[in-house]
């Protein structure tokens, strides 16, 4: 009951927060009342979270049951649209009767499964037994459509192209991808209002001149080159200056605007043209959210934020003046920044600062990674950010050196104190009997495989392995091992795994 009463707060709430000047002083005078009912949703998540999908490399067979659940369920109804190259049907879920249809599709790109799982959270949410009443007043104004993994192919191998190595997303002209006819045939069909393309973007956008990673971003494409704004579009805008305003909630300044330049391959700019209102929404990054969990709340909430909008039309007294103060996504961060280093070089010191980027390689069943960093910048990077960033002020660079003594087996390797080995300066192991199938090395030492010859001075480069220890006054404070900062005095650290060196 308490739950219910917040909930149609809440949408009250969200409507009148959009409609007038008027409503907002209201709202304004009592800004914990607001925050209560707009945290309803948001609170109530992980009743309706679907628990069977819990990490990004999902694959195709693991949402059919859970497609199949709702094929049975009186109210929805399940259609094959179409197939992948490799066979794999794409199956649409309508659920409502109401007049405006909005369509919803996620992952084109098989890499970006973030909203594919949102999706069946926002099914779990419409089927449960909570808030009857607002469901209702949606399903009777509104008939969703979900159409999830669009691109399942990609999601096997977690890649973003499909089968034939195109990008799904610059196909909507030619339509040389199944895939892509099947979404051109099913919004045609539908002729829907309101058009959601459900993505992933890189995890280094931020949103501009901040610190603060664009944990999400939207945009209402462009139709044209000349980027008019039309009330297709215009609708579009609204909805999303709407979502910006729930997400600020939960990610404050954790949104960007991305870029609006007109792509005339594009699904989101042709649908658009089509006379659909395309929104796009991206799932970024969130600090220690690797499996971007968090992310796919927001996304959650953003989207069903959204559908309340459409469903009482109070989007449509939004100024889409709103939209353009959303700040734009930028491409600034580092998973870790270290700044002011002292680098020796020919015998000189210099001050530098790193920027560290840690890229995931998928283990052959594409079930899981192993990470490998490298410096992609360095020099001043006063203008980057990073999601750690270390003061290295009054530390030098120091090369790490190969433990002299050979280590027979992966198991006798797991028994080594890593910590105690980089505090004495070691930071390469080399093991014998290692077997293929593994990647990574499990401790904060990379391993060697024998013929490994250390370098005779530490070099600091774009492109190198950041793998390093720092100094401060002879002593080994930290350690960088595989691009992760670890302090050797309270072990603190983020690490995931070192390197296996050829
Ligand atoms: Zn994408």
């Amino acid at each position: 009951m308490k739950l219910y009463i917040l909930f149609v707060s809440f949408i009250m709430s969200l409507s009148a927060s959009c409609q007038s000047k008027m409503a907002e002083t209201t709202l304004k005078e009592n800004p914990e009342k607001q925050a209560d009912i707009t945290s309803a949703l948001y609170d109530t998540y992980d009743t309706y979270k679907e628990s069977s999908l819990a990490k990004r490399r999902i694959k195709h067979h693991e949402i059919q049951p859970l497609i199949a659940k709702f094929k049975a369920k009186e109210g929805y109804a399940v259609t094959k649209v179409g197939e992948s190259i490799e066979g794999r049907p794409l199956s649409l879920i309508s659920v409502g009767s109401g007049a405006t249809n909005v369509f919803l599709w996620s992952q084109m790109h098989g890499d970006e499964p973030t909203a594919t799982q949102a999706i069946f959270d926002i099914l779990n949410f419409l089927d449960s037994k909570d808030f009857q009443k607002e469901k209702a007043s949606i399903l009777r104004n509104l008939t969703l459509h979900f159409l999830p993994m669009l691109n399942p192919d990609g999601a096997e191998v977690y890649t973003r192209r499909n089968t034939l190595g195109i990008d799904i997303n610059r196909d909507a002209l030619a339509l040389q991808s199944p895939e892509g006819r099947t979404l051109k045939r099913v919004r045609d069909s539908l002729d829907a209002d309101f058009g959601f393309n459900l993505h992933d973007q890189s995890t280094y956008y931020n949103a501009e001149r901040t610190e603060k990673p664009a944990t999400i971003s939207y945009l209402a494409p462009a139709y044209n080159y000349e980027k008019d704004i039309n009330d297709v579009r215009a609708n579009a805008m609204k909805i999303i200056v709407y979502m910006n305003k729930i997400i600020q909630n939960y990610a404050p300044g954790q949104v960007g605007r991305y870029n609006d330049d007109f792509e005339p391959r594009a699904f989101g700019d042709n649908i658009q043209k089509w006379g659909t209102s395309a929104i796009l929404i991206e799932s970024g990054g969130f600090n220690k959210d690797t499996e971007k969990q968090e992310i796919r709340k927001l996304n959650y909430v953003s989207i069903l934020s959204a559908i309340y909008t459409i469903s009482d039309k109070s989007y449509t007294e939004i100024a889409i003046a709103d939209y353009e103060k959303i700040p734009e996504n930028d491409r600034k961060l580092f998973d870790l920044k270290i700044e002011n280093l002292t680098y020796k070089l020919l015998g000189k010191e210099y001050t530098l600062d790193l920027g560290i980027q840690r890229f995931e390689n998928d283990k052959p069943n594409h079930n899981d990674f192993w990470i490998s960093s490298s410096i992609v910048e360095q020099g001043d990077l006063s203008t980057y950010y990073g999601y750690e960033t270390f003061d290295a002020k009054g530390y030098t660079a120091t090369l790490g050196k190969v433990y002299p003594h050979k280590i027979s087996s992966m198991t006798d390797f797991l028994k080594l104190d890593a910590f105690e080995l980089l505090k004495q300066g070691y930071l390469f192991v080399s093991v014998n009997g290692i077997p293929e199938k593994i990647m990574e090395s499990p401790l904060p030492l990379n391993i060697t495989r024998g013929s490994y010859k250390a370098p005779a001075n530490l070099r600091l480069a774009v492109g190198v392995n950041p793998s390093f220890f720092l100094e401060k006054n002879g002593k080994i404070m930290y350690a960088v091992v595989n691009g992760y900062l670890i302090d050797l005095q309270s072990k603190a650290t983020s690490f995931k795994n070192a390197l296996i060196l050829k």
